[in-house]
């Protein structure tokens, strides 16, 4: 026997389906064969009585003829006729966010079918299938701009550049609010594929949005801090020493920026407040041109010494312990002016003494000497007994000296004292 199978465009009405059971060679030969048969009449008489049993059971059970539905290569349903199928191509055209959503749709292939009735699928399934079945349709979103449809695109590209051109000119640290200006929408939907934009198009037309950014920021600014000087006779002069070191404050400033597309449009200062205070610095110096006991001075003068300079004829330009160490005290005079030895004694030293340049050196016993130094001539030599009062040299600049002057020492027992005292400077 050969199986017949028909396909059709559309289901074929109820002539046409007589009129092709009865070209059937089956039903034909068995039709001739039962004829001629007087028996097999019977038989099939009988055979008919059960056949229309069954065929009155079938019906009762609600076996029906449909057609099934071959879609683009696929079958996706069984439907009573036709007609269900157009119904599902406009639910799904409707569907579909497209003007040229019929044009996609693709022309179903049908074939007869025995089944049950309730297994035949509605217009809503049978769209859904469409839907499912054609290459061209996709699961997308539309970008809406001011209810204006701009493009479709898939769902997360979309959404994703929508979202770094939203978040795109947010400072950092700051704490940002980001808003698009126009009303922007994301439309899920099916869409046809032929129609998607892809991510060079999205970037294109998402950068054309504006965006409005309001970023909260914190800055800290730094608040110099002062100095003042503390005077103190407890040290000589030139003594300086930095005794609070000084230490920068903080402003901290809050502000509101308001910026589209990352240009600045307005700055609102929120708060701004001191939150860490300045130290002030101190630097203390001294002012004592001696610090020895009143006990200790007058015992220095008792050494009984003079001035090494004629009084008047100079003046202090450097005392014992200034700023560089200075273990003498420096008197500016004009070149040439005579230099007295202090105190009665003998020369241990006169020439020339590196830094010192000319210099003499006067032992005056008891642990006692004095030194006269960066003198411009020497008259003494090394040996020779000296009074008090006695030129010993004349005021010049020689060695590490850079103005006319006598640096003067006194040194006890190896170490060099603070002079003032000894020649009543004090
Ligand atoms: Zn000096």
């Amino acid at each position: 026997m050969k199986e017949v199978t028909v396909i059709f465009k559309h289901f074929p009405d109820k002539e046409t389906i007589i009129e092709i059971l009865s070209y059937n060679n089956f039903f034909k030969r068995v039709f001739g064969f039962i004829k001629n048969n007087k028996i097999l009449m019977r038989i099939s008489s009988l055979c008919l009585i059960g056949m229309m049993a069954v065929g009155v059971s079938i019906v009762s059970v609600g076996i029906t003829l449909g057609l099934k539905v071959n879609y683009a290569g696929a079958f996706i349903a069984t439907v009573k006729n036709s007609g269900v199928f157009d119904d599902a191509k406009d639910i799904a055209v409707d569907h579909i966010e497209s003007s040229n959503a019929d044009k996609v749709i693709e022309t179903p292939k049908f074939s007869m079918t025995l089944t049950v009735s309730d297994r035949l699928d509605s217009a809503v399934k049978v769209a859904d299938a469409i839907i499912e079945n054609t290459s061209d349709i996709t699961e997308a979103s539309a970008l809406i701009v001011n209810g204006e449809y701009l493009l479709c695109a898939q769902t997360a590209d979309l959404e994703n550049q929508l979202e770094s051109r939203r978040t795109g000119f947010e400072i950092e640290g700051a704490e940002n609010a980001s808003e698009f200006t126009d009303d922007i929408k994301v439309e899920n939907g099916y869409y046809l594929k032929s129609e998607i934009s892809d991510s060079e198009e999205i970037t294109a037309a998402v950068n054309r949005l504006d965006v409005k950014t309001v970023s909260v920021i914190t800055t800290d600014s730094e608040i110099p801090f002062t100095k003042k000087t503390v005077k103190t006779s407890e040290q000589l002069i030139g003594y300086s020493k930095v005794t609070t070191a000084g230490q920068n404050g903080i402003t901290r400033k809050t502000e509101s920026v308001e910026s589209v597309n990352g240009t600045e449009i307005s700055r609102t200062e929120l708060s701004s407040e001191v939150v860490k205070e300045p130290v002030q610095q101190v630097t203390t110096v001294g002012t004592a041109i001696s610090t020895a006991s009143a006990a200790q001075r007058s015992a220095e003068r008792s050494a009984g010494f003079i001035c090494p300079l004629k009084r008047g004829s100079f003046v202090v330009t450097s005392y014992y312990g200034d700023g560089r160490n200075h273990k003498g005290i420096d008197l500016g005079a004009s070149a040439g002016t005579s230099i007295y030895a202090v105190a009665n004694g003998t020369v241990t030293y006169a020439g020339y003494d590196g830094d010192y340049g000319y210099s003499v050196v006067v032992d005056h016993g008891n642990g006692l000497k004095t030194r006269y130094a960066h003198a411009r001539a020497l008259c003494v030599s090394r040996g020779q007994t000296v009074s008090q009062g006695d030129v010993v040299a004349y005021v010049g600049s020689t060695g590490y000296s850079t103005g006319n002057h006598l640096h003067f020492e006194v040194i006890v027992n190896g170490a060099r004292v603070n002079p003032v005292s000894y020649i009543g400077l004090d």
